[in-house]
């Protein structure tokens, strides 16, 4: 068993080489759940953006494809293939339309957006055949249904370019190698393996061609954006990245009318340490203060690295009278040690945005910038809450992160 794991996890991590994922990432690549926020909201403005482009190139090159329809096929049926070719044009159209990507549920407009998009095909050919009388066909009429009955592994090939895990290529792909059973019936022959096993084999390889591409493609997305978002030296998300979650989650706590509270830090006296110490002291005491910081964090909070020894924590959900909590979660964990073994303490400004009646997150991040300063001006080690109420942060000693 141990060994059939092992070679299972050999295979999968050898699959996106050479940047090797632990075995909890290459879990996150076959199955679709666990994927940050972020990176879901990356992988859809990717599966967004090509679904987009594809259905530009179709909904031009689908109607001109009925002067095929016209040369091959009798007026009636190719009148009758040019209705579906114009219905097949206009959903691609409107799904190449310029459009926002969804703020609260960008992965699932994007994978609706991607089921429409591999359904047209599929569908026009299931209708192209039950239009075309199969009976009575010349040589090329045969040709050009043989090619319709290419579609199919078309789109199951199409697959392969959408960073998805292999469980949603598999899951994309049932429908669609149903369409092509029901299509291999209506063709009139048997369904027999004889017939069309060799189709069936080809389509099923296409899958499983586009489940490895899915993976690989959705590894080397998760690993770009993980190393532009996150600082190297805390772990913490860089400014840029940060500001845009901001930006979102202001968004959302407005949209749901929820509250949204924010923490700016900036640490005590943090030069004396890098002047007495070293730079490189000043590294470990900044990177024990943000591992601090983060363990006080609830799971969908964030913690941005806004500059220098400068940090800010977003709180969604988290309304003004329960800052005290926060607070008191961060004492608990104290906030490391500075180089010479005294506590490490930091100014502390908070901003809550229904409190405080802020009309976007710049004003919420302004807000508590001030009551940083206020902090520092009031002693430094305290928070000052939306209120202007100060808060002293004495911190323990020798505080072990939980
Ligand atoms: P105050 O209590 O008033 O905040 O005093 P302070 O000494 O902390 O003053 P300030 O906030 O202005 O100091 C920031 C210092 O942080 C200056 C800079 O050298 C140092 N710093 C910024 N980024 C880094 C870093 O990545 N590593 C290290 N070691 N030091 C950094
Ligand atoms: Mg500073
Ligand atoms: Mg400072």
């Amino acid at each position: 068993m141990a060994f059939l794991k092992q070679l299972w996890n050999y295979i999968l991590q050898n699959i996106v080489a050479p940047t090797r994922p632990s075995s909890s990432q290459v879990w996150e690549l076959v199955m679709p759940f666990g994927r940050s926020p972020s990176i879901r909201r990356h992988a859809a403005s990717v599966i967004v953006a090509r679904v987009q482009l594809i259905c530009l190139v179709f909904a031009v090159l689908v109607p001109l494809c009925s002067i095929i329809d016209f040369l091959v096929f009798g007026w009636d049926t190719a009148i009758k293939l040019t209705v579906l070719r114009l219905i097949a044009s206009a959903i691609f159209a409107m799904l190449a339309w310029p459009r926002d990507i969804s703020v609260r549920r960008p992965y699932v407009q994007a994978l609706v957006m991607l089921s429409i998009m591999l359904m047209v095909p599929s569908l026009f050919y299931l209708m192209a055949m039950m239009l075309v009388d199969i009976h009575y066909l010349t040589a090329t009429q045969r040709l050009v249904l043989q090619l319709y009955a290419f579609m199919p592994s078309i789109v199951l090939g199409g697959l392969a370019i959408f960073p998805l895990s292999a469980l949603e290529i598999l899951l994309f792909a049932c429908p669609i190698l149903g369409v092509a059973l029901v299509g291999m019936s209506l063709s009139g022959g048997d369904l027999s393996l004889a017939q069309h096993g060799a189709a069936l084999w080809f389509m099923c390889m296409m899958t499983g061609v586009a489940m490895f591409s899915g993976m690989t493609q959705s590894h080397y997305m998760e690993r770009l954006v993980h190393r532009a978002m996150t600082d190297q030296l805390t772990g913490a998300q860089t400014r840029r990245s940060g500001v845009e979650a901001l930006e979102r989650m202001f968004m959302m706590a407005e949209s749901s009318d929820k509250p949204l509270a924010l923490a700016f830090f900036d640490i005590d006296h943090f030069k004396a340490i890098n002047d007495g110490f070293g730079h490189e002291a000043g590294d470990v005491v900044l990177v024990e203060f943000a591992t601090r910081l983060r363990s006080s964090l609830r799971s969908g909070d964030m913690l941005i690295r806004w500059g220098g020894e400068e940090f800010v924590v977003a709180l969604p959900d988290m309304s003004a009278d329960k800052l005290t909590i926060f607070l008191e979660r961060l004492r608990v964990a104290g906030m490391g040690l500075r180089a010479d073994g005294q506590p490490l303490t930091a100014s502390i400004g908070m901003a809550e945005r229904e409190q405080d009646k802020a009309q976007d997150w710049q004003e919420l991040v302004d807000r508590a910038d001030q009551r940083m300063y206020l902090a520092k001006r009031s002693g430094r080690a305290c928070a000052v809450l939306p209120g202007q109420e100060i808060v002293p942060m004495p911190m323990p000693l020798t505080a072990d992160a939980s």
